[in-house]
């Protein structure tokens, strides 16, 4: 042990590197705290249910989420992400269909929850919602004003970009490239086309808010600056979200805290997902390939297959859903299950953190574990399923395996069975599949052949495990 080093709670000294979008190489990550290692996660806006892309930086934040746990403790990790519940699009779902706000964002968030669960994510240490950090946000507000940073014009509040010389360091470009290649709103009030909003006026049927600068309502900006400092303080370590969200969204974030706080760096590590798009196309309604979480999870597709597929493919690559992905994850998952069917978890494998630890190579730790099927280490393959968040209950599960039973005598024989047939099915060997469900039915067992859930299987009261000897 280093003697100099202050004595801290660290399990293990894997070294985490992670690509940070504002450096754009990938970097060594080095808390601020190791007692305390902050994340934060732009959240959803809760009008409607959320769709697949929407979960892909959820399991990108999950994953990181349980290897920093692993590495620092679970008590040494604090994990926010905000729900906006203010903004037009949910005021506009309240006006179309006579619900009060507070209805559609309350029943939006218990959805969101429910989907975010079947995926196995773990839930955030804190999930504030905008609304209640309102105050914050004016405070913010009054603050950047005060140091020359905004300014008040026609009941709104304007971010001054021209007062913030680093403005665009985190998507890379100058302030006129940027009017030229995005579409910003030109107003009277404004000073300059790239200043965006603080604040702004609302209307009698509006939600709003009182303020110095009369009634009205935060801009969405603000709300992630204002929330992550009162939660995580004004450094905190990473913060995430879609490629997407880089520029505005995070662009802003960035320059009011950084501006609010000069002496503090906000951030340190950004970490980006590419998008999700739907059998090679980009996912839109009116492609009709647009489909939400609880479509797939209605459809039979358990949510650890749907974290499966996620997890093939690198958070940093473009990813395309496809039907045949499905499938195959599927197969891959239902042949893991079989092994650890039973199985006492042993601890993690090395390989699998190391992957993991290696910017979220999520692909590849997929790779660590085929190989461990491979030298048939049962258990370590059960606890590093376990660290990549494919929840112990729904592996026994979906085998039609009551969780909370002790199995009966012959069970554990009747599942290495199924799984054999599974497997001679995949190779199209019918006889010797036949052979297989056909001993089974002798024995006493019913079976049940789920698309999406795999076989599921029951034991009839004439169930003779005697019968099953010698099958295999
Ligand atoms: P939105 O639904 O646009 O409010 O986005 C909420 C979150 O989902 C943001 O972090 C986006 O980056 C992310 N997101 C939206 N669409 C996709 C997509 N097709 N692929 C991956 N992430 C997405
Ligand atoms: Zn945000």
């Amino acid at each position: 042990m280093t003697p100099h080093l202050p004595q801290h709670k660290r399990y293990s000294m894997t070294t985490i590197k992670l690509h940070n979008s504002k450096s754009r190489v990938k970097e060594a990550f080095i808390p601020l705290d190791e007692n305390n290692v902050r994340i934060y996660l732009c959240g959803p806006t809760v009008y409607d249910r959320a769709h697949i892309g929407n979960a892909r930086n959820v399991i990108m934040f999950d994953v990181l989420y349980r290897l920093l746990r692993h590495e620092y403790g679970a008590d040494h990790v604090t994990y926010v992400r905000n729900f906006t519940d203010v903004d037009d699009k949910i005021n506009a779902r309240a006006a179309a269909t006579g619900r009060s706000i507070r209805d559609i964002t309350d029943e939006t968030i218990g959805w969101y929850h429910a989907d975010m669960d079947a995926l196995g994510n773990l839930r955030p240490d804190h999930e504030p919602r905008a609304t209640e950090y309102i105050a914050e946000m004016i405070t913010m507000t009054e603050d950047l004003i005060a140091k020359g940073h905004a300014y008040a014009a026609e009941g709104h509040v304007l971010f001054d970009v021209r007062s913030f010389p680093a403005y665009g360091q985190l998507s890379g470009r100058s302030v006129d490239d940027m009017i030229a290649g995005a579409r910003v709103e030109v107003a009277p009030y404004k000073r300059d086309p790239m200043d965006f909003v603080l604040w702004k006026p609302s209307d009698a049927e509006t939600p709003g808010w009182d303020s110095p600068w009369g009634r009205g309502r935060p801009g969405w900006h603000i709300e992630c600056s204002a929330m992550s400092e009162a939660l995580l303080g004004p450094s905190f370590d990473i913060h995430g979200g879609g490629t997407d969200l880089q520029f505005p969204h995070h662009e802003n974030e960035l320059a009011q805290s950084c501006c609010a706080n000069p002496a503090e760096g906000f951030a340190s590590v950004w970490l980006h997902n590419e998008m999700l798009q739907v059998e090679g196309k980009k996912m839109s309604k009116s492609l009709g390939n647009f489909f939400t979480v609880r479509d797939l999870l209605d459809q039979g597709i358990p949510g650890e297959v749907i974290r499966f597929v996620f997890l093939q493919t690198h958070y940093r690559k473009t990813m395309d859903w496809t039907a045949e992905k499905v499938a195959q994850a599927e197969a891959t998952l239902s042949d893991f299950k079989s092994l650890v069917f039973h199985v006492e978890a042993t601890t993690v494998d090395p390989k699998v953190i190391e992957a993991i630890a290696n910017d979220l190579n999520t692909s590849q730790a997929i790779t660590e574990l085929h190989r461990l099927v491979g030298n048939g280490q049962a258990g370590e393959l059960k606890a590093s399923l376990l660290f990549l968040g494919f929840d112990l209950e729904s592996i026994e599960s979906w085998w039609g395996v009551p969780v909370a039973h002790t199995p009966k005598d012959g069970e554990n024989l009747i599942a290495l069975i199924i799984r054999q047939r599974d497997i001679e099915k995949r190779n199209k060997n019918w006889p010797e599949a036949d052979r297989l469900r056909d001993a089974l039915i002798a024995a006493g067992v019913i079976i049940h052949d789920q698309k999406h859930r795999g076989t599921q299987f029951e034991v009839s009261r004439e169930f003779d495990a005697s019968k099953l000897q010698g099958v295999l």
